[in-house]
This record gives C-alpha cells, structure tokens and sequence, in this order.
C-alpha cells in the first residue's frame, strides 16, 4: 500500500501533550500547558446539568442555540460597543482552536500567504499548510514582543490573504494596544488583506486595561474572523467549546465548512452558558480574579532565580532562566520537569525555525497551593 503523503510533514506531537504527558509520568506540578486547576463556577455545572435533564440533548442549530448567540450579540453590544447581528454574524464553535481553523478554511486558496507573528500559538501554522497555503513568519520583537510593523510591511507580497493576531498573547503574556489597532487597521484596509483575531483571553486582562477586540474597530470587523473560547472564560478548557463572529459574508463561507466538518456544538453547554451568561459578573470579574494569580506568582517568583517577563494579559508569562543554565529551553524544561518537579513550555515551541529560546512560559492560572508547591521546588533550582 502507497503511503498516504502528509498534509504536515515534519509535524509530532504538540509540545502541550508532551508537556504535560512528561510532567504526569514525573509527578510534576504543571504549570506549563494553559489549563486551570481551580475549579469552575458550580452555577454554570448547575445549569449545564439542568439542561441536559430538561432534555435538551438532541443537536442544536447547525450556527448555534439562537439564544446563546443572542446573549452573546448583547455581551458584545455592551463590552465593545458594536452591533453584530446573531442570525448572521456569529457561529458557535467546539473550541477557538477550531473556529481559527474554520475561518483559516473559509479564506485560504492554495498558495495564499498568510502573516503569522512569531512566537505564536501552535496551531496557526498547520492551520495555514493544511489548507495548502503558505506561513510567512515575522518574528515580533525579541526583548518585548512588541509589534515589528516595518518587518510586517516588508513581508507582504501580491499573494498576501490574511494575517493571524493573537491578544492577550500566548505565550508571552502581551496585549495589543489601541495604536496598535489603528496601524493594523490601516494595513489592512490599504493591503486588502483579510483578519483572523484569537481572543480567546479576551476577559484576562489586567491592571484595568481595556481589551482592544476587533469588535471595537468597525472597519476591520468588515474583514475579520474573530475567535472566542468559553473554555478559557469559564475554567473549563475540556468543554471544547467557543465561538466566531464575522461579517455575514465571511461567515457564509464559515458556515459552509463548519456545517461539514462539526455540524452543531453539545447542545446542553450551549443551553447552560446561554443561562450563566445572564449574569455579567460571570465574565466582568475574571481579569482581577486572574490577575491576583499573576501577582502572587510574581511575588513569589522574587526568591527564584527566574526573570519573568511582565505580563499584561492571558494565563501566561515567559521567564529567562540565563542566571541558572545555558541550556537550551527544550532540555531547560524537560531537566525541570524531570529532576525538579515543575513542568513549564519551552517557548521556542511556538517558533517554526526551531532555534533555541532564551525563555520558557508559565501558567500561572492556578490554585494558590500550586504556585505555593511550584515556587518551592523552583526556588531550589
Ligand atoms: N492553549 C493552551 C496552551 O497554550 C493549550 C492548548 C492545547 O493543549 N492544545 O497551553
């Protein structure tokens, strides 16, 4: 039998499975792949529960329960001051890692080109080559991971579709600032490119910042996929569960793939969110209860040797570790996960070259204990 040919050769397996596989065989405390250890709110597992013996078990509409994404147009009315129409212009999704490559479906051509800031998120680039389109990689400023816009202008070609943004940033922590916004929003528009916005951290963001979404600049909304997950909101990233909101033109071409690859999302989450959602509390207080996990991270981190960066958003903060080892982040992160007890993710992982970081990434949405446990082991390192 012919060997099928690869969609993503050169790919293994995602260094959060290997991450967290290794910390579990080792005993580790994880801190590396994005998940919550605390639990989640007994109100939103109350109303799921409630929906499921009510009997809303059979599929939900192909774009959603409808009055879920009619919640979530009044959320977006009242967070981002945009009308965005529920029967149109959102779909719900199992997860934002989903409803990215969806959209990534929905636009690309065979040998599209497709700017993806680097470090990024893991998915975006299979994303892009399994659609037979093509990644151009613009890393983002070294030190701070800041926007390198002259290095953007440069990569663009006649073959330009798209660009990827991710705020708050995976995996270092970063979030894009109004300016920012502006400057991608002329990009765009001058260049005919067309958005994918991951905001999956769209709540966790901190020191009363506001999030600078897509949603708030209308013109870029006209071209622009944008990917929530209720997964990060809630503390319940096993639920696989998110959504896109799109202009109806885009999210026409949306709908076509999702309908044939997923059809429709579980039913009862949606019914139960729709009901949790109800309560704004659920989603206003989230970037102060995530902030104090940063705060307390960082403070204890003072009696490690570790230099964490600042982190302004998400779960996450990158550390050098220059004053410990020079070894390369990928053996770095397995000595430590191996022979002291703390799992973390290399962040050259979220580099396509390969080479080396200087850092590696916490997650620091965890109980207080285990950033207690963590910090101990850490500060023996
Ligand atoms: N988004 C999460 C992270 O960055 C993990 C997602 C995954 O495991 N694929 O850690």
């Amino acid at each position: 039998m012919q060997p099928i040919v690869s969609k993503l050769p050169g790919k293994g397996t995602t260094i959060f499975t290997t991450m967290s596989a290794l910390a579990s065989q080792y005993k580790a405390i994880n801190l590396g792949q994005g998940f919550p250890d605390f639990p989640m709110d007994q109100a939103l597992t109350n109303a799921v529960n409630a929906a499921m013996q009510q009997g809303y078990n059979q599929y939900a509409p192909m774009a959603g329960w409808l009055p879920l994404r009619e919640t979530l147009a009044e959320k977006i009315a009242f967070l981002y001051q945009q009308t965005v129409h529920p029967d149109t212009e959102i779909t719900i999704t199992p997860g934002g890692t989903y409803a990215i490559f969806t959209a990534l479906t929905a636009l690309l051509q065979p040998g599209d080109e497709v700017i993806v800031l680097e470090p990024a998120y893991d998915s975006y680039v299979p994303a892009i080559l399994a659609n037979n389109a093509v990644p151009v990689l613009v890393p983002l400023h070294p030190h701070d991971f800041s926007i390198p816009w002259e290095a953007i202008r440069a990569a663009l070609t006649t073959r330009t579709r798209a660009i990827i943004i991710n705020s708050p940033h995976n995996p270092s922590g970063t979030t894009w600032s109004e300016t920012d916004m502006r400057l991608l929003e002329e990009l765009v528009l001058a260049h005919q490119l067309y958005l994918v916005s991951d905001e999956v951290y769209e709540h966790l963001v901190f020191d009363n910042a506001l999030h600078q979404s897509v949603l708030r600049f209308p013109a870029l909304l006209k071209r622009s996929f944008v990917c929530f997950s209720f997964g990060k909101t809630f503390h319940c990233t096993g639920w696989k569960i998110g959504y896109c909101v799109a202009p109806e033109e885009l999210m026409t071409e949306f709908r076509k793939i999702h309908q044939y690859n997923c059809f429709s999302v579980h039913t009862p989450s949606q019914v139960g969110i729709t009901e949790f959602l109800q309560n704004r509390s659920s989603y206003l207080q989230l970037g102060a209860f995530l902030q104090e996990k940063r705060d307390y991270f960082f403070h204890l981190m003072k009696s490690t040797r570790f230099t964490l960066l600042p982190s302004k958003g998400s779960y996450f903060c990158c550390a050098g570790y220059e004053r410990i080892s020079e070894l390369a982040d990928h053996d770095f992160a397995r000595l430590l996960t191996c022979e002291h007890g703390v799992a973390t993710i290399p962040v050259s992982a979220f580099y396509q070259h390969g080479k080396p970081s200087p850092y590696i990434r916490f997650c620091f949405a965890k109980k207080n204990e285990t950033l207690e446990a963590a910090v101990e082991k850490l500060s023996l390192v």
